[in-house]
């Protein structure tokens, strides 16, 4: 078994760092302040400017296939470069990417929705949630209806990401009530002309999501994205894309935070010596580390599964879940750490602090990760000790 990384997986890592040293770290002064303003850390052309930077060194569309002009990286080279963007709470990510379903499109869609995505120049939202529908997202009640030769939706999405910024939506919605999510929920694409308004959700974090409002929208046909009926699949299929890169943000995160408290650690003295010198420090510091390296593992293994081609849907929830409940953990000790000066907003710990509480509830919870991690070892689908095929 080889743990190194490859010349290239090196380098890759290595100029991600470098950029994320130069480009995204010096810009976090002013992106607290801006937020704290209750405004985007980063403007929509800062954010391009940055993206074209990056494309200027090759680093564009990550995961994009290349014939459509992107890097196509594995996933194991993707989850080490998130790792190094995770060190910067600057909200970068780079650009040329679409949603993996966009993939789907037919060729008209593809002029419309996939290559203006992938060129940055359409924004998309993805549309599940609904107020009385998250982790049982088969409870879905937006429907659409249809008549003539179109479709007309109605209901309420809530907690879309980018919402509130998207110029269209990928869109949920039950075309067969007595299929359900079986066979009759089906993908539209929805433009925010064709009817549609969003609503600013506040949150703890950084970035609100938005509500959707869908009253009596009409689209055509051609809006389907996929096959009638075939939506859940598409959903999961969004959902199941990357569930490893979440984690994998937050190893950098981590792994930066850990350096503030290593060096607060070695300054701050009490009682006459450095805390460093308390076991009590010691031991948080010590936990910290061993979690994140094990977090790396399990992160690098789930890419591995998926480079693999294999099944990697239970490693990818294990990883996940740890990443989510380890992360918040080591963000609590790292706050207690700095004692007073943890708490204020003079350091970014707090920030992280709010940003790091939301892995445990998007794309799946912990207790839906258990439930997942639960059914696979209780029916048998993951053998106890399999994890390397
Ligand atoms: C900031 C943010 C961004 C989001 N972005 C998007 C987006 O872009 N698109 C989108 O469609 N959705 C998005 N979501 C929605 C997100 O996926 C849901 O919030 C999440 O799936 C949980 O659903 P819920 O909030 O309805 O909680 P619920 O499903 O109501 O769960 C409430 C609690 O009960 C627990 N629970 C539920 N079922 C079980 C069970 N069977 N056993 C044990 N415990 C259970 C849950 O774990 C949770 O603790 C986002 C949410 C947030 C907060």
């Amino acid at each position: 078994m080889d743990f190194s990384l490859s010349v290239e997986e090196r380098e890759v890592r290595d100029w991600v760092r470098t950029f994320v040293q130069r480009e995204l770290v010096p810009l976090e002064q002013e992106v607290l302040r801006r937020e704290r303003a209750g405004r985007p850390g980063l403007t929509r052309d800062e954010l391009t400017e940055l993206q074209l930077k990056a494309k200027r060194s090759g680093f564009w569309g990550v995961q994009t296939p290349e014939e459509y002009g992107g890097m196509g990286l594995s996933a194991v080279l993707t989850a080490l470069l998130e790792v190094e963007l995770g060190r910067s709470f600057v909200p970068f990510q780079f650009g040329g990417s679409a949603d993996n379903i966009l993939f789907h499109a037919n060729a008209e869609q593809r002029e419309r929705y996939l290559l203006p995505t992938i060129a940055g120049e359409r924004r998309s939202c993805f549309a599940i949630t609904e107020p009385g529908a998250g982790s049982d997202a088969k409870a879905i009640r937006t429907t659409a209806r249809k008549d003539g030769a179109d479709w007309v939706i109605n209901g309420e999405k809530t907690f879309i990401t980018g919402g509130n910024e998207a110029d269209f939506a990928m869109v949920f919605a039950i075309t067969d009530p007595e299929k359900g999510a079986d066979g009759g929920v089906t993908c539209f694409l929805v433009d925010r002309d064709m009817g549609w308004r969003s609503e600013y959700i506040d949150t703890m974090g950084e970035w609100g999501p938005a509500s959707l409002i869908f009253e009596d929208v009409r689209v055509p046909e051609r809006q389907i994205l996929g096959e009638l009926g075939q939506g859940f699949a598409l959903a999961m299929q969004w959902i199941g894309r990357g569930r490893y890169l979440l984690p994998a943000r937050a190893i950098g995160a981590c792994e930066r935070l850990l350096g503030m408290a290593i060096e607060h650690a070695n300054t701050r003295e009490t009682f006459g010596a450095p805390i460093a010198s308390r076991q009590a420090i010691q031991w948080m510091i010590a936990d910290c580390g061993v979690e994140i390296e094990a977090l790396r593992w399990l992160v690098l293994h789930a890419a591995w599964q998926v480079d693999s081609g294999m099944d990697s849907r239970h490693a990818q929830s294990v990883a996940k879940l740890y990443g989510g409940v380890k992360a918040n953990e080591i963000v609590d000790r790292v706050l207690q750490i700095h004692g007073g000066m943890g708490y204020t907003r003079e350091l970014p710990i707090e920030r992280w602090y709010r940003e790091l509480r939301l892995l445990r509830i998007y794309e799946g919870t912990d207790e839906i990760q258990r439930r997942t991690i639960a059914r696979n070892l209780l029916k048998g689908h993951v053998k106890v000790g399999g994890g390397l095929g």
